[in-house]
């Protein structure tokens, strides 16, 4: 008896021994984070070796960001916000420094978060000041008793709340005042039809299993009339519901407006029960049949993320507990990273 029970046991000590260790990422508590930088036209080829190097660099650097906050055991809230400000700062992305300008060659920023857990959630749409909108919107959700303040009350209200405020100069770069003159010259009409990239977004899931989702945006070169767009719309560009799903879009605003783009892609998850996947390519197939054209990043209430687009691009990338290494996408043609 006692032979066969240590016979046993050292077979049960050898298996064991045998099993290959675990690796840091299985045996991590589950998180993940997905972000964009902007959907549009854009063939293969179009970009130039250095960009196609900088955006990624770009794109790398935000989920950093966001992972470092997310492996530390952060809240998913702080991590689509670390991410975010990171795109908000590069002047390669339509949101902060590199916003584009409106048609009086202004620019006038919008930008929401939403916290899966409490439903709450904040925006800002056409401050001129702030130099991390993002952060502006997550004061909204949690110094006011508001979701979503405009221009110059919004304005006041960052300076109010002690945020970084930033001249307009600050705003300006070469490519986007190019942009705007030759916007001027083809187009005088109120929207830009081939809007250009950069609009930036994040969706993360966090070790508590708690989702976020945050965008930020320029808009779109040449708008005016204090036109603003999907991004700081909740329901529309942003949305989050724990156990349900995060979404971030970008594209043609007034279509994901009409759409109720993110909320849908979370409605139908819970109601439909779709995959996240299916959702958000439901969601974008909605969009082209009204004529939009865009993309958006969703999580579930798993941390699976899903990239929907009906354009030829859509700067993107992904990093997770199971896949700690950033990974980033640009073509529609280029796989996802999961
Ligand atoms: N969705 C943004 C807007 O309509 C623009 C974009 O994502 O490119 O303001």
């Amino acid at each position: 008896m006692f032979r066969t029970f240590s016979r046993l046991a050292l077979a049960a000590f050898a298996a064991l021994s045998l099993a290959a260790p675990a690796t840091a990422a299985e045996t991590a508590t589950p998180w993940s984070l997905a972000v964009h930088g902007g959907a549009g036209v854009l063939e293969r080829g179009e970009l130039t070796p250095e960009k196609d190097k900088a955006y990624r660099a770009g794109l790398n650097a935000a989920l950093e960001a966001g992972a470092k906050v997310l492996k530390a055991g952060g809240s998913s809230l702080d991590a689509v916000e670390a991410a975010v400000r990171v795109l908000e700062d590069n002047p390669l992305f339509n949101a902060g420094k590199g916003a584009v300008f409106t048609a009086e060659g202004r620019n006038e920023l919008d930008a929401a978060i939403m916290d899966g857990a409490t439903l709450k959630a904040g925006a800002v749409a056409g401050v001129t000041r702030t130099r991390n909108p993002i952060s502006l919107a997550r004061a909204v959700m949690e110094k006011s008793p508001h979701v979503l303040l405009a221009r110059e009350g919004a304005d006041q209200f960052s300076k109010e709340k002690g945020l970084e405020q930033a001249p307009p100069e600050y705003f300006y770069t070469e490519e986007r005042w190019k942009q705007l003159l030759a916007w001027r010259k083809d187009h005088q009409a109120a929207l830009d039809p081939t809007h250009l990239f950069g609009t930036v977004g994040a969706v993360a899931m966090d070790q508590a299993g708690h989702i976020a989702a945050a965008t930020s945006t320029g808009g779109m070169t040449g708008k005016r009339w204090a036109r603003i767009g999907d991004s700081p719309i909740i329901g529309a560009g942003t949305y989050a519901r724990d156990g349900v799903c995060a979404v971030s879009a970008t594209g043609s605003g007034e279509y994901f407006i009409r759409e109720s783009a993110a909320r849908q892609v979370c409605d139908r998850v819970a109601w439909k029960g779709e995959t996240i996947q299916q959702a958000a390519d439901g969601t974008m197939a909605s969009i082209t049949k009204i004529g939009g054209d865009g993309g958006l990043i969703a999580i579930d209430g798993q941390g699976h993320v899903a990239f929907g687009m009906n354009d030829l691009g859509m700067y993107r990338g992904a990093i997770s507990s199971a896949a700690p290494t950033p990974r980033t996408a640009i073509y529609a043609d280029e796989p996802s990273p999961r």
